[in-house]
Formats: C-alpha cells, sequence, structure tokens
C-alpha cells in the first residue's frame, strides 16, 4: 500500500509535502520520497529507503525547491522492496520532465510491459507505475492531460494518482474508485492527498474527493476536471480500508473512519458475545472495533496489551521471518489487567494468524484465565490484486480452515469473526455492490489479467458487480 500527496503553489511545497508524508506513514513504511518543480522549471528529486522522519531533514527540504511538489510512502504490493522501486517516479523528457506517484495496483501491468518490451521498451524498475509512464511516453498528441487520459485508458486495476510537469499538477483516480484521493486548500495552495488526515496536519481545509473516474488538472486558473470515462454504476471502494488500513482519524469514500470501525465492533458483541471480565484491544489497529465491543457488552474495556511506538509496523516487512519476531517486539502484555480474568481480546482481521497466535499465548501467560478472540471482520480467503498486501492464497488461514481449526491454532477458548453481512448492515455502507470485498468473497470487480489462475480458482470469471 501507498500514501501519496501533491502539492500545487506554495511557497514550501516540500515541506508541506513531507508532512503530509509523515501523516500518512501508516500507508507505507519501506520507502519514501519528494519531487518538486522550480520557478526555472527544473526537477529536485529525493528518495531513500525508510521512514519518511528519517529520510528527510532542514536540509535535504532545502534541495527540493519550488511551488509545486509530489511526495510518496510505499511498501511493496507490487515490485520488490528498492530504492529503484521508491517513488515517486521521476522520468525527462526533452527538456522537461513528468514525476508521479502512485497508489493501488495495476491489473494488467504485466500484460502491458511485455507488449512494450517487445516493441523496444526499456524499464528501470519492476513497479507497474512504470507501465503508465511509458504509454503517457507514447501519446505524442494533445496537452499532459490529453496523454495521461489516453494512457489511462489502456490500464485496468486500482491507481490514484499525482503527476507533476514543469507546469501543472494532475491528479486521477480509476473508475471504480478502489483507493481514496482528497483535494484540500491551504492559502493559494491546492493540496493532493490520499487521506484527510494529512489535511488536518497542514491546516488545509478539505474540498472533496477526487471522484472514481475523474482526472484534475490544477494549474495557475484553478482546477479542472474531466472525466476518463463515464462514472461506473457500481464502485469498489475498499473495504479493507476502513477495516484496517486507512487511519481512523480520516474520512474517506464519504464517510468518517472511527465510527465505522466501532460500529464493527458493537456489531461484534451482538453477533459473538460471551461472558468476560474484560475487553482489550490488540493496538493499535483493534482499538475503536475494542471500544465498540466494549459499549455493546457492558464489558469494562482495558489496555491489556502496550505496543512499542518505536518499532515498524509488522507485516510492512515483506519477510515473514521479521514479522514473527515484531509481534514480540513490539506487544507487551499488562498483568494487572489480564491475571486471573476472562479476556476478550479484539483485532480488526487475521490474516496467516501468525500474530494472534502469539497474542493468545502472551496473554495467557500473563495470567488470563481465558482468552477470546473477537476479529471486526470477516474471515479473509482470498489475496488482493488492487494495492493491499494480503499475501497469497496459501498463506492465508481462513483459504484452508473453518474457524474452529482456526480457533484451535490460535489456541483460543472461542473465536468470533463479524460475518459478512452483517458487515454492510450494521454500518450502512450502502449499496454494499459500491465495496470491492474480494479478500473475503473472491468475487473480483475487475478482471485479473495478470493472475489468471487466480479468477480461475475463485470462479469468478470477472464477476464484475455492475
Ligand atoms: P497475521 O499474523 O498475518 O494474522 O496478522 C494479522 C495482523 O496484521 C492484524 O493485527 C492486522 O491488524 C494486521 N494486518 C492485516 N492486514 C494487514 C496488511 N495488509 N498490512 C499490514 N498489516 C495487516
Amino acid at each position: 500500500m501507498c500514501g501519496i500527496v501533491g502539492i500545487y503553489n506554495h511557497p514550501e511545497a516540500a515541506n508541506m509535502a513531507y508532512l503530509c508524508l509523515c501523516a500518512e506513514q501508516h500507508r507505507g513504511q519501506e520507502s519514501a520520497g519528494i519531487a518538486s518543480v522550480d520557478d526555472k522549471k527544473r526537477f529536485h528529486h529525493h528518495k531513500a529507503m525508510g521512514l519518511a522522519l528519517d529520510i528527510f531533514d532542514a536540509r535535504v527540504i532545502a534541495s527540493l525547491p519550488g511551488r509545486k511538489a509530489v511526495g510518496h510512502v510505499r511498501y511493496s504490493t507490487t515490485g520488490s522492496s528498492s530504492l529503484e522501486n521508491a517513488q515517486p517516479f521521476l522520468v525527462r523528457e526533452g527538456q522537461g520532465g513528468l514525476v508521479v506517484a502512485h497508489n493501488g495496483n495495476l491489473t494488467n501491468a504485466l500484460e502491458i510491459r511485455h507488449q512494450l518490451e517487445a516493441s523496444g521498451a526499456i524499464f528501470q524498475s519492476t513497479m507497474d507505475t512504470e507501465v503508465i509512464m511509458h504509454l503517457i511516453a507514447r501519446e505524442r498528441s494533445g496537452v499532459l492531460a490529453d496523454r495521461i487520459l489516453a494512457a489511462l485508458k489502456q490500464v485496468q486495476g486500482a491507481y490514484s494518482l499525482v503527476f507533476l510537469s514543469d507546469e501543472v499538477m494532475v491528479a486521477a483516480r480509476d473508475p471504480k474508485g478502489f483507493r481514496p484521493l482528497v483535494i484540500g486548500r491551504v492559502d493559494e495552495a491546492y493540496v493532493v492527498v490520499s487521506e484527510t488526515c494529512a489535511l488536518d496536519l497542514i491546516d488545509a481545509t478539505f474540498v472533496r474527493e477526487v471522484l472514481p473516474g475523474e482526472l484534475i488538472v490544477f494549474d495557475q486558473d484553478g482546477m479542472h476536471s474531466h472525466m476518463m470515462q463515464p462514472t461506473e454504476v457500481h464502485k469498489a471502494y475498499c473495504i479493507f480500508e476502513y477495516i484496517y488500513f486507512a487511519r481512523p482519524d480520516s474520512h474517506i469514500f464519504g464517510r468518517d473512519v472511527y465510527p465505522i470501525r466501532q460500529g464493527f465492533g458493537k456489531q461484534l458483541a451482538l453477533e459473538h458475545p460471551v461472558e468476560a471480565d474484560v475487553v482489550i484491544p490488540v493496538p493499535d489497529s483493534g482499538v475503536p472495533a475494542a471500544i465498540g465491543y466494549a459499549q455493546q457488552s457492558g464489558i469494562p474495556y482495558q489496555m491489556g496489551l502496550i505496543r512499542n511506538h518505536y518499532v515498524g509496523r509488522t507485516f510492512i516487512e515483506p519477510k515473514s521471518e521479521i514479522r514473527h519476531f515484531g509481534v514480540k517486539v513490539k506487544l507487551n502484555p499488562v498483568q494487572d489487567v489480564l491475571k486471573g480474568k476472562r479476556v476478550v481480546v479484539v483485532d480488526d482481521s487475521i490474516v496467516r494468524g501468525t500474530t494472534s497466535m502469539k497474542i493468545v499465548k502472551m496473554i495467557r501467560a500473563a495470567g488470563a484465565k481465558e482468552v477470546h478472540v473477537r476479529i471486526s471482520s470477516p474471515p479473509i480467503k482470498w489475496p488482493c490484486f488492487y494495492g493491499i498486501d494480503i499475501p497469497t492464497r496459501e498463506e492465508l488461514i481462513a483459504a484452508h480452515q473453518s474457524v474452529e481449526e482456526i480457533r484451535g491454532f490460535l489456541t483460543a477458548d472461542s473465536l468470533g469473526y463479524l460475518s459478512h453481512e452483517r458487515l454492510y448492515w450494521f454500518e450502512k455502507l450502502e449499496p454494499r455492490e459500491w465495496y470491492c470485498d474480494a479478500c473475503f468473497t473472491g468475487k473480483y470487480p475487475i478482471p485479473l489479467t495478470d493472475a489468471p489462475e487466480i479468477m480461475k480458482e475463485s470462479g469468478c470469471g470477472a464477476c464484475k458487480k455492475d
């Protein structure tokens, strides 16, 4: 997953972009980068592996002059975790250049890449985003917006994009709107970010979301909207953004994230009640749902696990060995809260199951009498091809095991998942056809051109919801 930002017409554009990246750091922790264009139309660029806070200091920001900048934080969902795959991605064109920052995954990038390579194209990275830049480069007619539109018509999948040329900034969102993208204003500047929590940090006012299928050009006359194609009947907003990914203080897809997550917890308490002494979250991702569970059930809420905030979020690191180690580094139980208690522990999701299993053991070792696991999402059975790092089907525990088998693996006294039905019903996420929940159902709203075997296995054969 990734977080993106674009700043148009601000005297400290790179600094603003940096602040926004810090607010969006949860969307990707492998690498971060900023590119700017100065008044003489020169491009400046800095990217590195690691966190925005560590990569950028006053000296680096000063080396990124200009009133326009784009930024990106990344963890790899396509392409490897390496500097050449870090973004923003800059290409030189004649005297000028073009920069892009991308959130999402294309589903036909490999196919297009093979075609381009067959006709002589050379790629610098293994990112799907580079395909878009090649397609734009090949479109010779029209202004930049026309060339981008023509390129985007050829790609499929999930993309929220911000481009920067030496003159304009362009934002675009795929016709199904998988990933969020919002517009804000601060002073004379336009700001485009993945999540509104980044607008809050720089005191920008929320203008609106970039619409699914919309391309917006920001220039000295303001912002100009173009529709890439007629709005799709059914969007495919990623339900996992609400469950886990977006920050709870953000407003995306027209709704605030926090109350939705809390509502998932309330519904979970109704669906899977249990007699217990204390409700604890797996911090931080399980907190709003655990509060909801406690409110609905009347069982006291406590912090039974303390998170070390100075180590990275697990799962971001692609190597599983690091991840297993990460649970212990990240979480420590509070004996006083757990000892002798019947504990309900709430988390947002189970992916491989290894984190939850270690947490259950940790809580029991701290003296808990019973451990009841409650998950504020349905079982994840299918990988994501639209930008969330949900791994292969082999690695997804719920793809191969029943709820009872998973309970056994976790060594929990009971296990309850939020049902697919209630996920939508309670929080009135309607119409439900507007959400992509392929990770639960295997119903992929956009054909997986580059992964035909999964299409076959899910029996979905382009099970478009519209
Ligand atoms: P696992 O051990 O694989 O079951 O890990 C589950 C934990 O990973 C849960 O606490 C989730 O909050 C978190 N998680 C779920 N999906 C993701 C993701 N795509 N990226 C990072 N963390 C995730």
